[in-house]
């Protein structure tokens, strides 16, 4: 039986890869510095430990595994991101910092990166796919992009040395049940998901910026399907993981509504919004058989009825 560990594994992606895993036949342990918060993990272990230190590294790989993801990160939506830059620079940099040089010394065959979209630069509404290349001359929008960047080079660096194998997926914005849906580190589809839940038919919601902003949405399962099938691929160097039909926010706004049944008035406000456009190519990660397999209104049809429970059990609790 084939042994992964999962780090961050009581986060949204974490906890969804698991269960994947644990479906291919893995014996899986899950470590994070929390525990899963909706669901308890699928993890046949799960332990409760600090990534940023070197021996809660060394702990969580005190076995010999055959596949390490490593998905543990200080991580949120675009107000996260904005509001908490050191944070996310020094948290996610010291747990990448010590996971690759343990995991490395450790023997570890293969080694998977979550890392992120936001390692580009903006782009212009219109602009053609960006290939993987693109995101040198590096100019990313925001720190986290910074952090997943260097992390990127860390893990491809010890690889080099080390004969580890290195798997590198940049994610799009991924969205699904069982995500952070409050709390400020919530991301857009599962925000207005929340917001659309708590107003009447007819009422307003406020949305961050005028809603122009483009993005494309991925589906937990096609995430988590592109993980493991870029795991176990051939493929060196980053792939970009992503749904292939980019909205504007106010689009999402809308399919988010025609799910509810709601008629919903948006009114912009001044807020963190990010990049204004997003294009990327996913031919390296075509080229492995991978392709999303839910459009927005399907995965929004599986994310929404779920953020709306999550909303009613919190009325219901006070
Ligand atoms: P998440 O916040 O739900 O999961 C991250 C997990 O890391 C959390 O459970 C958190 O507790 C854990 N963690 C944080 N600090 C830790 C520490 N010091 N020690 C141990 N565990 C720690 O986020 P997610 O959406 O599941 O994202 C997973 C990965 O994918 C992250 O690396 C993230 O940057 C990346 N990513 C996510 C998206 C997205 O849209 N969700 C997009 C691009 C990249």
């Amino acid at each position: 039986m084939s042994k992964a560990l999962v780090c961050g594994a009581g986060g949204f992606i974490g906890s969804h890869l698991v269960k994947r895993l644990k479906r291919e036949g893995y014996w899986v342990r899950g470590v994070d510095i929390k525990h899963t918060e909706f669901a308890p993990s699928a993890a046949d272990e799960f332990l409760i430990l600090d990534l940023r230190e070197k021996p809660n590294c060394e702990a969580a790989l005190n076995v010999d595994f055959d596949e390490v993801y490593q998905l543990a990160a200080d991580m949120g939506g675009m107000g996260f991101i904005h509001s908490a830059e050191c944070e996310i620079m020094r948290n996610s940099a010291l747990i990448n910092v010590h996971m690759t040089d343990t995991a490395a010394s450790r023997g570890i065959k293969r080694y998977f990166f979550s890392s992120s979209v936001c390692v580009y630069r903006d782009m212009k509404h219109g602009e053609p796919e960006m290939p993987e290349s693109g995101a040198y001359p590096a100019l990313p929008d925001n720190e986290y992009g910074w952090e997943k960047l260097y992390a990127e080079r860390m893990a491809m660096a010890y690889g080099r040395r080390s004969g580890m194998v290195v798997r590198i997926a940049r994610f799009q914005n991924c969205y699904g049940p069982e995500g952070t849906w409050r709390g400020g580190r919530e991301k857009a589809p599962a925000a207005i998901s929340r917001k659309v839940a708590e107003v009447e038919d007819g009422g307003t919601i406020e949305i961050w910026g005028d809603g122009s902003a483009v993005r494309s949405y991925t589906y937990v399962d096609d995430m988590v399907d592109g993980i493991y099938r870029l795991m176990h691929s051939d493929l060196q160097g980053a792939a970009n993981i992503g749904c292939p039909q980019y909205v504007t926010v106010n689009e999402l706004v809308e399919a988010v509504a025609r799910m509810a049944g709601k008629k919903i008035n948006v009114r912009h406000v001044p807020g963190p919004v990010g990049v204004q456009s997003r294009n990327f190519s996913n031919d390296r990660i075509y080229s492995i058989g991978w392709r999303s397999r839910f459009c927005l209104d399907d995965g929004i049809a599986l994310t929404y009825p779920w953020v709306e429970e999550q909303v009613k059990k919190a009325k219901a609790a006070v």
